[in-house]
């Protein structure tokens, strides 16, 4: 298998959508995005400027403005892609864009209508026609995954009880990079299958959401596919290649307001779009190429995408953009983030053999679940012919002859039958038989049951292990199995037709865009001047053309620094509002906590580098604790739990062997009685309830006092000195 080592740039294709019923209506007339589909230009106009002033022109590797459709999108710009997944490269599709610029209209589209299908769908259809056609000593196994990155949270779309647990945490391995720990992935076997864990993970959003709308405007949704392939290499052996497939939904990338909102709603809003200012640097410092440290860790969604951005991947940037005039500022500015996005140079290969992979151990597990149905055939076909009396003629070798696993459910269950029959036929004979005893008839019979029991274990084992089997094998795709389903042979040339075309597009409008930047140099280069008058003609011509393209650059630099200005003091603000908030939590606690508090908290805090964020230590720690537990106190030497002279003397006594430890609540207070009536008269009240007290009767303790006079009333009671009282207020009146 070839690997590729060599670099290549993401790429970038923008959409325009078509205007809406509403921004028709409302609007001035006519959108401010123009496109030039040979070229692959947007050109954005500006509705607030002069019309002097030229128009914003910026180069794609595609456009595809509002009368596009989704089948050509995706044959163009994400068939490539997905054919290389299917080889064991990773790829990545993600869509960027403002609310409601059509992110989930290209990536998911409407399912119902074949022509409006966007792109999982047709890359569902993609994945498991490319298998079916595929040779027949190929074996496949693709699994599906649904997440969901929200305020910074992962949430797992496809386990039932994701609004209840707390987010999934991130891991890293040298083998698979970073990956989302306990995330529940789904083996598929067909479109179908696919199509229902996705339509699982659409309505798990929905039902957190309260308004979709605004939720999916906040929240990044991933559908990841990996597709495992095993085909024998020349060596003979199987190879297996995985592809892993991320397809991204991102959130709205309009800038969320922040101003005038406090405390957990900041932090909210610092949070949504903690995730795609993060995008932003990363995109930035991988374009810019001379930044050393580019800040993946910055956020959930980067370290997800860290292989799609800069690293083994190959990855699409699908970048929506609205027609709408109103809108100008945010399309501006999704225009340049694509176009910054277009320099990162990514490095692909085939994953070829990694220990990760899933289909290895399916394989493992299939010989294994194989090997053991055929040694149990092997053995009832032994017995068989022993209870027929015929020799076993065959070789021994033949027991590892692979076997259609029907043949051995139909062999076993003959021979459970007969072997019934046989049985049934021996009880008969017994119970006929005269000159047996009773006790043996008995014996014999119970003996044949057991064997009957015994039999039908087995075949119960049996069929456990070919169900179980089956339904391990069947997870498995094998390529050309389903081929006479496509027989329609026209359909793949049509299909190979289209790709060609496809390419053939893109090929030329790569032609189209070289030939105008060398046209530029070519003109110059070509040109001999017959007078002065000409010359100072054609100068003229092209200081003026010079001189536009300053303008441009001008204006250019302008915008971007006025962009610079404005995050910058939305930055500002942010911090702004943060230092208040956290001044008034010093505040509270420089004058509310306890500095012992304080410093214990303090104490236990330590700052978790995997997770990003501050945690506290144990109390006791881990390793001490066993050892902690374990140590008895000195004064308990001989005795269960810590005991008093006083429990001693009464232990030696040999009084009640209940008493024998201590019991604090009989032990005697050496306190003088309060000095008020009430009391004395509620102890005097008393009395008769103390007198008949247990302890008292075994002479362990005389309880004297008032204090345990109250607490042998209300014993149950914590608050004792308050009940107490209670009580002893009826009690005088009495
Ligand atoms: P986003 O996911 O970016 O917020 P949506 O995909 O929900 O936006 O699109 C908003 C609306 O625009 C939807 O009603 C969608 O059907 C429509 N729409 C978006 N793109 C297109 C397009 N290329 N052609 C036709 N309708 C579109
Ligand atoms: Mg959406």
């Amino acid at each position: 298998m070839s690997k590729n080592k060599s670099s290549e740039a993401v790429k970038v294709v923008v959409r325009c959508r078509p205007l809406s019923r509403k921004e028709e209506s409302t609007g001035p007339a006519g959108g401010i995005v123009q496109m030039d589909l040979r070229l692959g230009q947007v050109i954005l106009r500006n509705p607030r400027a002069p019309p002097s002033e030229p128009q914003k022109t910026f180069t794609f590797d595609a456009v595809y403005d509002s009368s596009s459709k989704q089948r050509d999108l995706y044959d163009e710009s994400v068939r490539p892609l997905i054919d290389s997944v299917l080889a064991g490269f990773n790829g990545t599709i993600f869509a960027y864009g403002q609310t409601g610029t059509g992110k989930t209209y290209t990536m998911q589209g409407l399912w119902l209508d074949p022509e409006k299908q966007g792109v999982i769908p047709n890359a569902f259809d993609h994945i498991f026609t490319h298998i079916s056609r595929s040779q027949s000593d190929k074996q496949y196994l693709v699994r599906a995954s649904y997440l969901e990155i929200y305020l910074e949270e992962i949430r797992d779309l496809l386990d039932p009880n994701h609004g209840n647990t707390r987010g999934l945490e991130l891991r890293e391995s040298p083998e698979t990079g970073v990956y989302v720990q306990d995330l529940t992935s789904c083996v598929c076997k067909s479109i179908k299958e696919i199509e229902e864990v996705m339509n699982v993970g659409n309505q798990a959003r929905a039902v957190g959401a309260t308004d979709m709308n605004e939720h999916s405007s906040r929240s990044h949704a991933l559908f990841l596919i990996t597709v495992e392939c095993s085909q024998p290499g020349p060596d003979g052996r199987k190879h297996i290649r995985v592809g892993r497939l991320n397809l991204v939904d991102l959130a709205g990338s309009e800038r969320q307001a922040k101003t005038g909102v406090q405390g957990d709603r900041l932090k909210e809003a610092a949070k949504i779009n903690l995730s795609l200012s993060a995008l932003g640097n990363v995109i930035s410092a991988l374009a810019d190429g001379r930044s050393s440290h580019v800040p993946y860790r910055d956020s959930k969604l980067t370290r997800l995408l860290q292989d799609s951005l800069g690293g083994n991947a190959k990855t699409v940037m699908v970048a929506t953009v609205g027609p709408a005039p109103q809108h100008y500022d945010e399309t501006l500015t999704t225009l340049r983030y694509a176009n910054r996005a277009k320099n990162i140079q990514n490095q692909p290969r085939v994953n070829e053999d990694p220990k990760d992979a899933l289909l290895r151990e399916f394989q493992k597990e299939i010989a294994r679940l194989r090997a053991q149905l055929n040694h149990r055939r092997f053995r009832s076909k032994q017995k068989k012919e022993q209870v027929d009396g015929e020799a076993w003629e065959r070789d021994g070798d033949e027991e590892g002859e692979e076997l259609e696993e029907e043949e051995v459910e139909k062999e076993a269950e003959e021979f459970v039958k007969l072997e019934e029959q046989r049985l049934e036929k021996e009880n008969e004979a017994i119970r006929e038989d005269q000159f047996l005893l009773a006790e043996e008839k008995q014996k014999l019979l119970g003996e044949n049951e057991k064997m009957m029991g015994d039999l039908r274990k087995r075949q119960e084992a049996t069929e456990q292990l070919t169900a179980r089997y089956k339904a391990m094998e069947s997870k498995l795709l094998v390529g050309g199995k389903n081929i006479i389903d496509h027989t329609n042979e026209q359909q793949k040339m049509l299909e190979m037709k289209r790709q060609e075309i496809a390419e053939q597009t893109r090929r030329e409008r790569e032609m189209q865009q070289q030939m105008l930047v060398q046209d530029e140099e070519a003109v110059e280069l070509r040109e001999t001047f017959t007078s002065l008058q000409q010359e100072v003609e054609a100068k003229t011509k092209k200081l003026k053309k010079l001189y536009a393209k300053l303008q441009c650059t001008k204006a250019e630099i302008k915008d971007v620094n006025d962009e610079h200005v404005r995050s910058r003091q939305e930055l500002e603000q942010t911090q702004n509002e943060l230092t208040r908030e956290l001044k008034f939590k010093y505040l509270i606690i420089e004058n509310f906590i306890p500095p012992e508090e304080k410093n214990k908290i303090m104490n236990r805090l330590m700052f978790d580098p995997d997770e990003d964020e501050w945690k506290f230590k144990p109390l006791v720690p881990e390793e001490s604790k066993s050892s902690q537990m374990k140590k008895r106190p000195l004064s308990a030497v001989g005795y269960k739990r810590p005991i008093s002279q006083y429990a001693r003397v009464a232990m030696a006594k040999g009084t009640h062997p209940r008493y024998r430890a201590e019991n604090i609540k009989l032990l005697e207070l050496d306190m003088t009685p309060p000095n008020t009536s009430a009391l004395t008269d509620g102890e005097q009240n008393q009395s008769p309830t103390l007198n008949n007290s247990p302890s008292n009767d075994k002479g362990i303790c005389k309880s004297r006092s008032w204090y345990q006079s109250q607490k042998s009333i209300t014993s149950s009671s914590s608050n004792n000195s308050l009940v107490g009282c209670q009580m002893t207020a009826p009690a005088a009146a009495m």
